[in-house]
C-alpha cells in the first residue's frame, strides 16, 4: 500500500519515487535504476480504508478463521509508512476517544464488523476471544493487563504450538468487546507503561481473535465438530531500523540489537520463500515474535502481507528494501488445515465413520424395501417394524431355499468340499513319503562319497609305496 505523501515531503518537493503499471505491479527508481515488482494488488495513494478492506483479501482470511483455520494480517514498512494507520487507523482515535470521520477506521475494525455479521447469519455456536499483546525489544507485554510488570513467557507444547503463557484473553460476547480489546491495547501502547516515546515504532503489536465454533453435522442433529480458528493483526516495528543494524555490521547482542525479532523474520522469510532451503531448518526459535508467527508464516495458516511504503524519493532505499522483502514473502506456500485438537480429530474421524456406517445401512434397507429410519436415530430392539420384517424374512428364506432345490445344491458343494479335503491330504501324506524317501538317498549318498575318499586315499598311499610319486 501506497500512501500519500505528506506534508513534509511536499514541502521539500520530493520526487515520486514509485509507478503503477497496473495488474499488481510497481515501477521503482533509485539511483537512476528501475526495478519492477510483482504483487497480488496494489493500492495506490488514492485508495481509501474502505476500497483496502473490500480488496485486499481480509474478508477470505475472517471467513477461513470461522472455519477453523489460523489467518493472520500483518503490515510491514518503515516508521512513517502507514502501518498502523492501515490497520487501526489514526492512533488519536483511541486517545481523545473521537474520530469524527468515521470512514478512516482500519482493517481491524472493518474485520470486526465482518466477523460478527458473519457469527450472526451462521446456525453454529460460536466463541470469540481476545487477546493483545507487544513484543519490545524481546520481551512480551500484556496490553491488557499493562499492571502486570512482568514479561510474560513465550512456551511450547505439543497441542498448542508456540503460546504465550499467562496472557490474559478475554471473551467478547459482542463486536463492542472486541472494539474495546483493541482500544485498550492501543491507548496502553501509546502511553507505554515503560514510558518510552519511541516505543511504537520499534515495537510489535498482536491481537489475536481465536474462534470456536461448534457446527452440527448436516445429517445428524446428535453430531456436532468443532474447530478452532484464529486471526491474528500484527503491526510490525518499523523495518529501516533493521538495515541500520545491518550496515553497523553489528552482532545480534542484547544491548545493541535494535530489534532482533525483525531481523530473524526477514532470515526466517527468506528461507522459507527459497525452494530448496524451505526444506531445511528455519530459526523460528531464534526470536518471540517468529516463535509467534511460526504457524502463520510457514505452518498450517494463511497470512496476508501489506507492505506499506511512501513513494517519496527521499525514502527510496527503504521503499525498495520493504518491497523486496514483500516479493520474498509472496514466495511463501503454506498448506491450510483445520485447526483441531487431537482427541477433538480422532471423535471426527469416527463420527465420519458412522456417517458412513449410516448411509451403507440406509441403502440396506433401501434394498430390502425397508422404511427409512430416522436421522440420527439408532435401531431399537423395539422397533416392532423391523423386528417383524426380519422374522418375515427369515421365514421367506428358508422356505425359499427348499422350494428353489437350493438345499440339494448345497449338499452337493458340501460332498464336493469333503471330497477335495480327502484328496488333499492324500497328497500331504504322499509329500511325506516322498520326502522320507528323499533324506534316505541322501544319506546313503554321503556315505558312499565317504567311501570313495577312503579309496582315493588307499591309491595314493598305494602309488606312493610303489613309486615314491
Ligand atoms: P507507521 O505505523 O507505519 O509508522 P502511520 O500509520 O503512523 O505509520 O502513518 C504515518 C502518518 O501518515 C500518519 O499521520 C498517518 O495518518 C499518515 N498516513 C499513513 N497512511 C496514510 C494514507 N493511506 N492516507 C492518508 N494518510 C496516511
Ligand atoms: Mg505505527
Amino acid at each position: 500500500r501506497v500512501r500519500p505523501l505528506n506534508s513534509n515531503e511536499v514541502s521539500r518537493t520530493d520526487n515520486f519515487s514509485l509507478e503503477f503499471p497496473g495488474e499488481g505491479q510497481v515501477t521503482i527508481e533509485t539511483n537512476g535504476a528501475t526495478r519492477n515488482f510483482q504483487f497480488t494488488g496494489v493500492f495506490e495513494p488514492d485508495a481509501t480504508q474502505e476500497e483496502l478492506f473490500e480488496n485486499c483479501g481480509i474478508t477470505r482470511l475472517v471467513d477461513m478463521a470461522l472455519n477453523g483455520y489460523a489467518c493472520t494480517a500483518l503490515a510491514f514498512g518503515q516508521t512513517g509508512s502507514g502501518k498502523t494507520h492501515t490497520m487501526t487507523g489514526p492512533p488519536h482515535q483511541f486517545i481523545d476517544g473521537n474520530l469524527t470521520d468515521q470512514s478512516m477506521i482500519g482493517l481491524i475494525q472493518r474485520s470486526f464488523k465482518y466477523l460478527y455479521q458473519q457469527v450472526k447469519n451462521s446456525p453454529e455456536n460460536t466463541v470469540i476471544r481476545a487477546s493483545y499483546l507487544e513484543i519490545y525489544n524481546e520481551q512480551v507485554i500484556d496490553l491488557l493487563n499493562p499492571s502486570h510488570k512482568r514479561y510474560l513467557s513465550v512456551r511450547w507444547s505439543k497441542n498448542k504450538g508456540f503460546y504465550v503463557e499467562n496472557l490474559f484473553s478475554i471473551e467478547c460476547a459482542a463486536m463492542d468487546d472486541l472494539k474495546a480489546v483493541l482500544e485498550e491495547g492501543m491507548r496502553n501502547r501509546t502511553n507505554g507503561s515503560h514510558g518510552l516515546n519511541e516505543n511504537s515504532s520499534r515495537s510489535h503489536s498482536m491481537l489475536t481473535v481465536t474462534i470456536d465454533s461448534e457446527a452440527q453435522d448436516q445429517d445428524d442433529e446428535n453430531l456436532y465438530i468443532t474447530k478452532r480458528g484464529k486471526l491474528t493483526f500484527v503491526d510490525l516495528a518499523g523495518n529501516e531500523k533493521v538495515r541500520d543494524t545491518n550496515s553497523t555490521g553489528g552482532t545480534l547482542s542484547e544491548a545493541n540489537c535494535i530489534n532482533k525479532s525483525l531481523l530473524i523474520l526477514g532470515n526466517c522469510i527468506s528461507h522459507l520463500g527459497d525452494s530448496k532451503r524451505r526444506q531445511g531448518h528455519i530459526p523460528y526459535r531464534d526470536s518471540k515474535l517468529t516463535k509467534l508467527l511460526a504457524d502463520s508464516l510457514g505452518g498450517n495458516g494463511v497470512t496476508l502481507m501489506i507492505a506499506c511504503v511512501t513513494p517519496s524519493s527521499h525514502n527510496a532505499g527503504e521503499t525498495l528494501n520493504t518491497l523486496r522483502y514483500a516479493s520474498r514473502a509472496k514466495k511463501i506456500k503454506t498448506k491450510p488445515v483445520i485447526k483441531m485438537d487431537p482427541r477433538e480429530k480422532l471423535i471426527l474421524s469416527l463420527k465420519r465413520e458412522v456417517k458412513v456406517l449410516r448411509n451403507e445401512n440406509h441403502y440396506l434397507r433401501q434394498q430390502l424395501e425397508f422404511p427409512a429410519k430416522p436421522k440420527g436415530q439408532l435401531q431399537k430392539e423395539n422397533d416392532e417394524k423391523f423386528m417383524t420384517f426380519m422374522k418375515e424374512q427369515e421365514r421367506k428364506d428358508i422356505l425359499y431355499i427348499t422350494e428353489s432345490g437350493l438345499y440339494e445344491m448345497l449338499q452337493e458343494y458340501m460332498v464336493e468340499n469333503e471330497a477335495l479335503r480327502t484328496e488333499n491330504s492324500d497328497h500331504h501324506s504322499t509329500k511325506d513319503r516322498i520326502r522320507r524317501e528323499q533324506q534316505g538317498l541322501y544319506r546313503e549318498n554321503e556315505k558312499l562319497m565317504k567311501r570313495v575318499e577312503e579309496l582315493e586315499r588307499y591309491i595314493q598311499v598305494f602309488f606312493f609305496a610303489l613309486f615314491g610319486i
